[in-house]
C-alpha cells in the first residue's frame, strides 16, 4: 500500500485541479491520497468524484495555518465536518488575512522596483479559494522577474526578505481543539521543517498531545534522517500516529513528487481510528474516507 497523506491542489497553492491531482496520484501508483489544501475544503467534492471514478482511496482534509511565538506552524486536519461553524469561521478569518496581505506584498515589491498588479496575481491564482505567496511568485515568474517560485521566495517573499508580510493565524493548541470539536483528527505537519523547528520543542509537542493531537508528520522532505529518528521516538513516547507524505504542490515545488514520502498501512489505520473516535465524541456528521 502506498499512502500519501499531504498534497495540495489549485484550490490553494498546488498547480493541478483536484481532479487532475487524483489522476496523477492514480498514475503514480498511490493507493490512498489525502487532499490537504491550505485553509480550505474547496477541492473535496471534485477530488472525491474523480477518486470514485478511478477507484483510488481518498481522505479529505486541510492544512491549517497556525502561528506560535510569531512563527508559522502547520496543522493537518483529517476528516473534520466541513460545516462545523467555529472551524469554518476560523478558516474564513485565515483566508481573509491571506487576501488582505496580497496588496501589501505588492506595495513592498513596488518599493524595490518590481511592479505587479493585484490582477496579475489573480490571473495566476484563478479559482483558488486560498491565496498564498506562491501565487505572487507565479505572477513574478509570468512577468519574467524570476525563473521559478523558489527564486521568488529567495529574493523577495520568504521571511526576512523585502516583500515578506505576516498574516493572521490562530495558535496550534486552539486549532487542535477546533479540529477535534469538528470530529476530525489533527496531525502536526513537518514540525521540524524550516521555521517551525524553532518553536515546536518536544515539550510543546507533548502539550499539543495533551490537547488531543493525533499524530505527527515524520517522513517529510524538510526532515533529515536524525530529525525523523528523534520524532519517531517522541511519537512513541506520546502515543502519536506517525505519518509520512510528499507535500506535493504539482510543479510548484521540486522534489515533492507524489508518493516520495509515504505513511505505513498500520499507522494509517491508527489515524482512521483516532478520527473515528473524535467523530463519535463530537457528534458531528463527518466525511468518510473513500477506500474502494
Ligand atoms: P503562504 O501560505 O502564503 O504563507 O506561503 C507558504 C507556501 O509557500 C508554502 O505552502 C510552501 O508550499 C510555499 N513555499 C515556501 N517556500 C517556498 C519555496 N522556497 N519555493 C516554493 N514554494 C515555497
Ligand atoms: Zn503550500
Ligand atoms: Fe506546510
Ligand atoms: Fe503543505
Amino acid at each position: 500500500m502506498r499512502i500519501d497523506l499531504h498534497t495540495h491542489s489549485r484550490c490553494s497553492d498546488g498547480t493541478d485541479s483536484p481532479g487532475v491531482l487524483v489522476d496523477h496520484a492514480a498514475a503514480a501508483g498511490i493507493d490512498v491520497l489525502a487532499l490537504t489544501d491550505h485553509d480550505t475544503f474547496a477541492g473535496w467534492d471534485e477530488a472525491r468524484a474523480e477518486a470514485e471514478r478511478l477507484r483510488i482511496g481518498l481522505v479529505v482534509g486541510a492544512e491549517v495555518s497556525c502561528r506560535l511565538a510569531a512563527t508559522s506552524v502547520h496543522m493537518l486536519a483529517y476528516l473534520p465536518d466541513p460545516g462545523e461553524p467555529e472551524l469554518q469561521a476560523m478558516l474564513e478569518r485565515v483566508r481573509e488575512g491571506r487576501n488582505a496581505r496580497v496588496p501589501l506584498i505588492l506595495e513592498r515589491l513596488r518599493a524595490v522596483g518590481v511592479v505587479l498588479d493585484v490582477a496579475d496575481v489573480a490571473a495566476q491564482s484563478r479559482d483558488a479559494t486560498s491565496l498564498g505567496r506562491p501565487h505572487v511568485a507565479d505572477a513574478l515568474v509570468a512577468a519574467g522577474h524570476v525563473a521559478n517560485r523558489r527564486e521568488a521566495f529567495d529574493r523577495w517573499l520568504s521571511e526576512g526578505k523585502p516583500a515578506y508580510i505576516t498574516r493572521y493565524a490562530p495558535e496550534p493548541a486552539d486549532v487542535v481543539t477546533r479540529i477535534i470539536a469538528a470530529g476530525g483528527a489533527p496531525v502536526l505537519a513537518h514540525p521540524r521543517g524550516r521555521a517551525s523547528r524553532k518553536v515546536l520543542s518536544d515539550d510543546v509537542i507533548a502539550s499539543l498531545a495533551d490537547a488531543g493531537l493525533a499524530g505527527v508528520e515524520v517522513d517529510h522532505h524538510d526532515h533529515d534522517e536524525a530529525v525523523r529518528r528523534a520524532l519517531r521516538g517522541l511519537a512513541g513516547d506520546l502515543d502519536l500516529v506517525v505519518t509520512g507524505s510528499s507535500d506535493h504542490h504539482g510543479t510548484g515545488k521540486d522534489g515533492h513528487e507524489l508518493g516520495s514520502c509515504t505513511t505505513s498501512e498500520g499507522e494509517f489505520l491508527r489515524l482512521l481510528d483516532r478520527a473515528r473516535v473524535n467523530a463519535e465524541r463530537s457528534g458531528r456528521v463527518v466525511p468518510q474516507p473513500y477506500l474502494p
